[in-house]
């Protein structure tokens, strides 16, 4: 039972990036706002996600440059160490996974941070420990996601390692299986595999990334494929054992031994226990779907992974946007899904937007699709990659695309300006586009579908 009770305009449950950024804008437009967060501020993303392993990436990326020399440039020697990786990770990503600058940041913009794990107990107010805190205005729950485990046979009795370790390590094993070939388990196990560990992946679909286009996880395979990366996809994997000498994976048929393993195969959502119960969402749900202005129930906004619109750090401080605007009165522009933009940072990097062929086909539009290589760059570089479009036919728009190759993140630009803005086909394809860039590969693209 709460003992004090302490009034104020906004709780937000939850100081992942969008509800870091929530909260700092509504403080700093002179609401008070009372922050709760039970582990670090800023969330999953800084400390455990997108910022330390993008700076692993950072470090692979000059790796693989340097290896690039001997086919074009002459000679190099590089010893590949983890202690620069591990220090950058430690001192300029995290801080050593210390918040006090951020909880600094949001104190200066005005709100006050409470640690601790918040619980609606009552419409409109949250419990921390012994303090319930009355929100005259509402809720904003961003309260992100855990590290889940599939259901497999001995997994619950191993010490196995998720996202939040390896950011954490200091050495690396001389071996691991990654169980999980999406977006997290494929970069980090590419990073390894970069650093001289020996990394079998084990994804149950009958290909890497499955949720990309084919033609992504077909040049994704081969890199991996090339990087000495053991990929086995349709993995029936039936048991999970530690010994002596590390970890066992039986798999139908073959058996698989490792010193280390890694599981990147799912998140849960951190909406369980929470009280949702106080704002009539009964039954536990497992997502909380948004209405366009991110609420939830009355006086109650979502937003952030728990919403299932995309767990992307960019699609939390989105909807943050659209929240903070809806709390301060002001208009839209309220939540648009159509051009969502993703990016694996794989080597090569997988952007996509929108839907896939697959996908765009399932909602019943007349689809037309195009795939080309990377064009002149590409060639001139030496770089794989891919890029491919999908388009309406009866409306002559995209509806989405995907560059896989170096940069392809960035090249994802044009196309979700493109998918956003609903510019005609015939329009795009009478751009100047320079040459030799990546981007010039889209012209021949959409010269065949215009
Ligand atoms: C390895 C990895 C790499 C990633 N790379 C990228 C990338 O490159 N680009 C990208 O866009 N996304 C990436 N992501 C996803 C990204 O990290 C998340 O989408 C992002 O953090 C947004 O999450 P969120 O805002 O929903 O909340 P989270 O970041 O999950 O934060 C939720 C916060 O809520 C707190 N909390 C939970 N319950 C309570 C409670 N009851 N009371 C108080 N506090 C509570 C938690 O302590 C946490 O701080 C990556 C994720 C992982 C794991």
């Amino acid at each position: 039972m709460a003992e004090d009770l302490r009034e104020c305009d906004v709780v937000v449950v939850g100081l992942g990036p969008g509800g870091e950024h929530a909260a700092t804008e509504l403080a700093k437009a002179g609401l008070d706002v009372v922050g709760v967060d039970e582990r670090l501020v800023g969330g999953e993303c800084p400390y455990f996600g997108c910022v330390p392993t993008k700076m692993m990436i950072a470090a692979t990326t000059a790796l693989r440059e340097a290896d690039r020399v001997v086919e074009l440039a002459g000679s190099a020697t590089v010893t590949p160490s983890w202690d620069p990786v591990a220090r950058r990770i430690r001192d300029e990503a995290t801080d050593d996974w210390d918040d006090t600058v951020a909880v600094k940041r949001l104190e200066d913009a005005g709100a006050t941070f409470v640690r601790g794990h918040g619980v609606i107990s009552a419409p409109g107010q949250v419990t921390v420990g012994d303090t319930a805190y009355a929100a005259r205005q509402g809720i904003v729950l961003n309260t992100g996601t855990t590290p889940s485990a599939p259901p497999i046979q001995g997994l619950d009795a191993v010490d196995f390692w998720t996202n939040r370790d390896v950011v954490q390590l200091t050495e690396l094993p001389e071996s691991i299986i990654v169980i999980g070939g999406g977006p997290i388990g494929c970069e980090l196990a590419q990073v390894l595999a970069q650093f001289g560990v020996s990394v079998t992946v084990l994804e149950v679909a009958d290909r890497l990334v499955a949720a990309e286009e084919p033609e992504a996880s077909e040049v994704l395979e081969k890199a991996f494929t090339d990087l000495g990366i053991e990929v086995v996809t349709g993995a029936a994997i039936e048991q999970v054992k530690h010994g002596g000498d590390g970890f066992t994976v039986d798999l139908r048929g073959r058996t698989l031994r490792a010193e280390r393993l890694l599981v990147a195969a799912g998140r849960r959502n951190n909406i369980s226990g929470i009280g949702l119960e106080h704002v009539g969402l009964e039954g536990d749900p497992r997502v909380l779907d948004p209405d366009e202005r991110m609420r939830v129930a009355d006086g109650v906004w979502a937003i952030g992974d728990i919403t299932g619109k995309g767990a992307f750090t960019h699609m939390s401080m989105y909807q943050a946007d659209i929240a903070v605007r809806d709390i301060l009165g002001k208009d839209g522009p309220w939540a648009d899904y159509r051009a969502v933009s993703r990016v694996t940072f794989t080597a090569p990097e997988i952007g996509s937007v929108g839907l896939t062929e697959a996908a765009a086909r399932e909602q019943g539009i007349d689809v037309r699709a195009a795939t080309g290589d990377l064009g002149a760059r590409g060639w001139i570089a030496s770089e794989p990659g891919v890029v491919k479009l999908v388009v309406d036919a009866g409306l002559g728009i995209l509806v989405g695309g995907t560059a896989v190759g170096p940069s392809g993140g960035e090249v994802l630009a044009m196309i979700t300006a493109a998918v956003h803005a609903e510019v005609p086909i015939a329009t795009l394809a009478g751009m100047h586009f320079a040459y030799p860039t990546y981007h010039r590969a889209l012209l021949p693209l959409l010269q065949q579908l215009s």
